[in-house]
């Protein structure tokens, strides 16, 4: 566990760190470390100008603990006898206790302790001595402590910073804040790189209102979903730094290279400035590209592509079609959950798809599911604790398990077709039984909703193919979805075997695999045959050279991170699909994934070298691509 350490000392300059290109951009700020800590207590170093705001929550928490407390007194005076009641007495005796105050003031302004971690440690110190002492009953006091501890804690994290979570949609372009509990009690005043061991998605997430520039975490790769995260944020991004926590302290000056994947610290006046330099060139490019954002989508032959947009949180819908999307491939409704204690309502739902809705129209808006389990948990959703979480109960699983979630969900879409395009798409199925037992709750939603007197409009239900076993099965799948969506994130992780957050594993985890491209083609093949229509929502889509790829696999329809698309068009544009259809019969033949990177590099990378940030992608270390800047 490490403790809070100052800044480094200038003058030594240090190797830069080096990681997965998780999200493009440059940037360079202050550091903010997030020590690693047990269960849900965040622990952080805190800066000297963020001490009288910890003093602050930590005041407020020991009130409101005090006030639910005597809530609860009132509540049960009446009922029970008078040495019950004493011990809610008790409690609140203890939250004014100056021992444990003057404890967690300590904490807090001589080691720079967040509130949370300053009370969990002054928790334990009074603990231990309750351990110590022989009379048997004031030893099982500890557990009123405990419960003390744990009150302060629930306090402080209804009192934390509001986070993404809390905003939701009511009408077009207009946000409204709930009051959440966020994942982590992070809150900064200053543009700040965070630098962590791992963030959740809901870690991520939470940050969005906060001045953070950067990321940096120990695990992670470009498919997790923190990188999937940060690139929906355009948060430049750097995933996957072994030794990150142990080199970076908070305070320290840090350049985050998305670009490069690599991590500079302490950098010199030098480094910086070449640092902003690349940051400028990327960024006018981006800014270039996205002067052709109106111009259709073909390839140099007239051949149409349609290009739509991944969405993970409501406020990125009004930045999709900004950025050029023909609508949204891929919503992911797991974000509404995950970082609440309570699922959102069917009515909540419905405003939210509603609006949506009605903003992307005409387009089509498809609405995934929720894809809760694996690493998206939602406190919402009790999801027991398996040794591999994401070959457990996850997804259309967890969505089957819990019927009401499931149907509240069902009729909020159904009710939300009436105000547009929309499509239902169903995430992890794994076999056809699995499939039909949606399409019948589907039904039901709708005999529900048609039975409440509400209009709907039609609502495809279709299905990602991410479990080889569907990919295998596509042409028995095909005769019953309306639609597949490939989701090449999980494809890989399941047909490769390799944990999509594994960085150690990540150069394995190539969707340029034969396995890969061999399950892609039989399911671009079945939905051919049984005409209906296929696209890619995983994050291959959003790779310039595998998106030209997928085109000459025979794939129209493309959805990726709104930011990507300006960059994804252009390399299109200087293709023919006869060029794409070649490459795609010529690695069908070759036998490993490095064969098939280099044949792809070699026909393509010479002609997007602007787009690739001029790497030279014919030579190891494999490909690294390029994403556009915010727009302002
Ligand atoms: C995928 O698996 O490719 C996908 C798009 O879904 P997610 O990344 O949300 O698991
Ligand atoms: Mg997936």
């Amino acid at each position: 566990m490490p403790t809070s350490r100052p800044p480094s000392s200038p003058g030594l300059t240090i190797e830069p760190l080096h990681g997965i290109a998780g999200s493009p951009g440059v940037a360079i700020a202050t550091a903010l470390v997030l020590e690693p800590g047990t269960g849900r207590i965040p622990r952080r170093t805190v800066l000297k100008e963020e001490i009288p705001l910890e003093l602050e929550r930590y005041a407020d928490a020991v009130e409101e603990a005090k006030a639910q407390i005597a809530e609860v007194h009132t509540r049960v005076a009446a009922k029970l006898p008078a040495e019950h009641l004493k011990i809610l007495e008790a409690y609140q005796v203890m939250l004014g206790d100056p021992s444990l105050a003057s404890s967690v003031h300590a904490e807090i302004e001589e080691r720079n302790r967040n509130a949370e971690w300053a009370v969990e440690i002054s928790v334990q110190q009074i603990v231990r001595e309750f351990d110590l002492l022989d009379d048997a009953y004031l030893r099982e006091r500890r557990h009123d402590v405990e419960f003390v501890g744990d009150r302060l804690q629930r306090a402080l994290a209804g009192n934390a910073p509001r986070s993404v979570g809390a905003m939701r949609l009511t009408e077009p372009g207009q946000t409204r804040v709930r009051r959440p509990t966020p994942p982590l009690g992070v809150h900064v005043a200053q543009p700040t790189i965070v630098v962590a061991h791992d963030l959740s998605p809901a870690d991520t997430a939470a940050m969005i209102r906060e001045p953070i520039v950067g990321f940096v975490t120990e695990v992670g790769t470009r498919t997790s979903h923190t990188a999937i995260m940060a690139r929906a944020l355009e948060i430049p991004a750097v995933v996957g730094v072994a030794g990150a926590l142990a080199s970076i302290r908070t305070g320290d000056i840090v350049i985050v290279d998305g670009l490069r994947g690599e991590v500079h610290i302490r950098p010199s006046t030098d480094m910086a400035a070449r640092a902003r330099a690349r940051g400028d060139r990327h960024f006018s490019r981006t800014q270039l590209l996205r002067k052709r954002l109106r111009e259709p989508m073909t390839l140099a032959d007239g051949t149409r592509v349609v290009l739509k947009a991944n969405v993970e949180l409501p406020t990125e819908a009004l930045l999709a079609v900004e950025h050029g999307a023909e609508g949204i491939g891929l919503y992911r409704t797991e974000f509404l959950y995950i970082d609440r204690k309570e699922a959102p309502s069917e009515d909540e739902q419905f405003e939210l798809y509603r609006t949506i809705a009605q903003m992307i129209s005409p387009r089509t808006v498809t609405l995934r599911t929720f894809d809760l389990g694996g690493d998206k948990r939602s406190p919402a959703i009790s999801i027991p604790d398996e040794a591999n979480p994401a070959l457990g109960l996850r997804a259309i699983r967890l969505a089957l398990r819990e019927p009401a979630l499931f149907m509240a969900q069902l009729r909020a879409m159904v009710r939300a077709s009436a105000y547009g395009e929309l499509r239902v798409m169903v995430p992890m199925v794994s076999s056809v039984a699995e499939f039909r037992e949606c399409r019948s709750l589907l039904d039901r939603a709708i005999a529900e909703v048609e039975a409440a007197g509400h209009e709907h409009g039609e609502l495809p239900l279709g299905m990602m193919i991410e479990v080889p076993a569907a990919a295998v099965c596509a042409d028995l799948f095909a005769r019953e979805a309306a639609f597949f969506s490939l989701g090449t994130n999980d494809l890989v992780q399941y047909a490769l075997a390799i944990d999509r957050a594994s960085q150690q594993l990540a150069s394995l985890a190539s969707p340029f695999d034969p396995a890969i491209l061999r399950l892609i083609a039989n399911v671009v093949r079945a939905a051919r045959e049984a005409n209906i229509p296929v696209s890619i929502c995983g994050a291959m889509a959003s790779d310039p050279l595998a998106a030209l790829l997928l085109v000459g696999m025979g794939i129209r329809e493309l959805s990726m991170e709104a930011a990507a698309i300006a960059e994804i068009k252009e390399a299109m544009r200087r293709m023919t699909l006869e060029e794409c259809e070649v490459l795609a019969a010529e690695v069908m033949t070759l036998a490993t994934a490095a064969e098939v990177e280099l044949c792809v590099a070699e026909t393509f990378a010479p002609r997007l070298s602007d787009l690739l940030g001029g790497e030279d992608l014919t030579a190891p270390p494999p490909i690294v691509s390029s994403r556009p800047p915010p727009i302002a």
